[in-house]
């Protein structure tokens, strides 16, 4: 899948929506979710061109992965998720029902979450 440059996330790297910001470094934005699932609930994303998960842990550089994995844990100890605990979760494609076409990291916490992914038609 070829990446979408007006897909939402894309706008909001480039400043023309607003987020409320977490974080920001060389390779990483990380924002609140607009529609939160959990008390705290953070989007981590690359500042690089990738669709998903599929395709960042192919081609991104070992710098921005590095870079993204050690953002994604500094900031939930920041908000205090680590003693308490905290879910990360990254939907890649039709099964995982991804809605926006820009790889992004969920961070679920605040509350207690429940085991894993609902039980169901497997
Ligand atoms: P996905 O299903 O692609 O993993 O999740 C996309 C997430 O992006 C959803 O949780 C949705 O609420 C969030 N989202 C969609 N549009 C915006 C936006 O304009 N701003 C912010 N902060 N989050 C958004």
């Amino acid at each position: 899948m070829a990446y979408d440059r007006n897909n939402v996330f894309a706008r909001i790297l480039r400043g023309e929506i607003p987020c409320s910001k977490v974080h920001e470094d060389e390779h990483v934005l990380a924002f609140r979710d607009i529609n939160p699932l959990t008390p705290t609930h953070i989007l981590v994303i690359p500042k690089g061109e990738y669709v998903s998960f599929d395709d960042f842990s192919e081609k991104a550089s070992d710098a921005e992965i590095g870079a993204f994995c050690r953002a994604a844990g500094r900031i939930a100890r920041d908000l205090g998720l680590a003693e308490s605990g905290y879910r990360i979760l990254a939907n890649h494609g039709r099964h995982a029902h991804q809605e926006v076409p820009h790889f992004h990291l969920h961070i679920f916490g605040g509350r207690d979450l429940g085991r894993m992914v609902p039980k169901g038609l497997e």
